[in-house]
């Protein structure tokens, strides 16, 4: 069976909605199809908590917004990816309000703004610690004001058309009833969020898994500084659930195994004119993460029954607090702890967070394969360079949302409606097909996926060298080969989770192997990057994005692109006190 659309959107997460809304808007003459694995309001983007940076309090300004994004990036950003979303952000943040989006207020009934790490202004819009959840809201019911945009709920693409340099449409399986289609397009824009779960430990959902990376790579688009994967500081030890940045922003501690605020002895704090941005806990969130691992080495961390653990300590800020601005903090801590913020301290770890790294897109969303378009997590511009600031992603999804919706309508004006390529669907229905039919041996999906988990935090964890790397390399190899005889043990076609997780642990050992690679290569420290064999940045070898393109045989090749630079030449990175 097939369908056809115009423009088709894998992903209904904040990035895909807002494509899509785009795409109505600009002309709604065109068909949109939206085609997410879960339900669009369960993506990951409704899990955000602290806010999303926009420039909108007096005394702030783009160019303050830009840099702070450029130096927390490590000199790694697009600066003219940087300026174009400085200067988009706010009115994103503003067109959401009018769709409705409820953003926290002051008592005056001005939009609410508060700090966050590394931003030295107070720039972070949010609505209370729910802000993901109100923002995916406002665009789905905004979405669903639009005729034009069709949607298939619990399918999951499995791959991309692409013939003669072109996309034509994907392959999807329709989860509940295990019925393989093909869906052709004009174009198509993957939306499909971050790959978290590649790290054993981390505050992403269970579907990020980085299928439109893979699905990118496998049709020949290459990736982006994949090496760079963000450590959050603050994560619960054992689910990995995420304890908002707005809990230090609003006045939280970190303390030792002595009760010690030891960020003090780390370069950590934030030059900053607004003394409420001055906390050293808000410093950026690499820097924090390596601070807890020397911490460890120093033998004054928490021992836990998950490993070391340090404390965050929000008890001075009184349950007034927490229940006005950090609610949700309150509510997780009790439900997944036990224990309440108000009396007790939390246990953290660091926890995989978010990727930096993602398909390769211009500034309008394009890759280079023609009609294939990327936004949200799972691309990369890049703004984020080799560290993301707290609450650019937010913006960042509906700036480049918006502009790849745009440019798909642009591209589709061009592009001659797309036949099916029959041979490829072909091929990809009797892949699957054998997939499903496969018979379990010994082995286990659980066990590829927690060797590959392992030994990604082991060899491309918070810190690198190549010693760690190869062998991660090496292990991943051994991974791949397991998989390649993996089966199932339900052969059903009714919502076959086991066959989703099957498909969608080959999407993240693709992955897992373009991050140890471009790891490996990068002979330097930057950002989230950091390799005790290479303890500095280098800007003559490496001021450059790395571009891994997949070979048939043997690893990805690597490729570098220098950074563009526009107003703001590579400087150290300090943070004073
Ligand atoms: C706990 C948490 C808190 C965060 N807090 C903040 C914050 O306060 N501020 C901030 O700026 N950022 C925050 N972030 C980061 C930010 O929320 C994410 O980067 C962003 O929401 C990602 O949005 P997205 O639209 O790119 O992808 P997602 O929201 O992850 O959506 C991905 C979509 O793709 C679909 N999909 C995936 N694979 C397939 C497939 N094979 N077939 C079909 N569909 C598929 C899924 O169904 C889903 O609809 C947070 C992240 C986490 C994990």
């Amino acid at each position: 069976m097939s369908a056809s659309t115009d423009v088709l959107i894998v992903g209904g997460g904040g990035a895909g909605l807002r494509a899509a809304i785009a795409v109505a808007e600009t002309d709604p003459r065109l068909r949109v199809a939206i085609v997410s694995k879960v339900y669009p309001m369960r993506s990951h983007t409704v899990s955000a908590e602290g806010g999303a940076a926009g420039v909108i309090g007096i005394g702030d300004t783009l160019d303050e917004h830009a840099y702070d994004t450029v130096s927390g990036g490590d000199w790694l950003c697009d600066q003219e990816a940087v300026e174009l979303f400085v200067r988009e952000a706010p009115r994103e943040l503003l067109r959401l309000e009018h769709w409705g989006c409820p953003w926290s207020r002051e008592g005056d009934g001005r939009v609410a703004v508060r700090p966050f790490g590394g931003m030295k202004r107070l720039r972070t819009w949010f609505a209370a610690d729910k802000t993901g959840f109100h923002l995916l809201h406002t665009l789905f019911q905004t979405s669903l004001s639009h005729p034009g945009v069709e949607r298939y709920d619990e399918w999951f693409v499995t791959r991309l058309l692409v013939d003669d340099g072109r996309v034509r449409g994907v392959v999807a399986i329709d989860i509940t009833t295990g019925r393989v289609e093909t869906i052709t397009a004009r174009a198509v824009i993957l939306t499909t969020g971050g790959c978290g779960k590649v790290f054993p430990f981390t505050t992403n959902a269970g579907i990020k898994t980085g299928d439109g990376m893979a699905l990118a790579y496998r049709a020949g688009a290459p990736l982006k500084d994949m090496e760079f994967v963000q450590y959050h500081p603050t994560g619960l030890p054992f689910t990995g659930i995420l304890i908002t940045e707005a809990a230090r922003a609003e006045g939280g501690w970190l303390l030792n195994k002595d009760g010690y605020r030891y960020l003090q002895d780390y370069d950590l704090g934030t030059p900053s004119p607004t003394p409420v941005l001055r906390s050293m806990e808000l410093g950026p969130r690499d820097r924090l993460s390596q601070a807890f691992v020397h911490e460890v080495e120093k033998g004054r961390a928490v021992d836990s029954p998950y490993g070391p653990v340090v404390h965050l300590d929000l008890r001075h800020l009184g349950a007034r607090k927490i229940d006005a601005k950090i609610p949700f903090v309150r509510e997780l801590c009790r439900d997944y702890e036990n224990i309440d913020p108000v009396t007790d301290l939390v246990p953290v770890r660091p926890v995989v967070h978010y990727m930096m790294g993602g398909v390769h897109t211009d500034i309008d969303g394009a890759t280079p394969v023609q009609g294939l378009f990327a936004a949200g997590e799972t691309a990369c511009v890049s703004i984020n360079g080799a560290n993301r600031l707290g609450s650019n992603s937010l913006p960042e999804l509906l700036v480049f949302g918006a502009r790849a919706g745009v440019a798909a309508v642009e591209h589709c004006a061009r592009a001659a409606p797309a036949g099916e390529p029959a041979a490829l669907a072909a091929d990809e229905r009797r892949r699957i097909e054998t997939l499903r039919r496969r018979e379990n041996g010994r082995d286990s999906l659980a066990a590829v996926r927690t060797g590959m988990q392992r030994a990604l935090e082991d060899g491309a964890g918070i810190y690198r060298s190549a010693d760690s790397l190869l062998k991660a390399g090496e292990t991943l190899r051994e991974l791949q080969e397991r998989y390649a005889r993996l089966g199932v043990r339900d052969h059903s076609t009714t919502f076959n989770t086991e066959l989703i997780a099957l498909l969608e642990l080959g999407n993240m050992l693709d992955v897992a192997e373009t991050i140890v690679r471009c790891a490996l290569l990068r002979e330097e420290s930057r950002g989230a990057h950091q390799r005790t064999d290479f303890p500095r940045r280098d800007d003559r070898r490496f001021l450059a994005n790395s571009l891994v393109y997949r070979q048939d045989d043997g690893p990805g090749r690597v490729e570098y692109l220098p950074v563009r630079i526009t107003r703001w030449p590579p400087a150290e990175r300090v943070y004073g006190r």
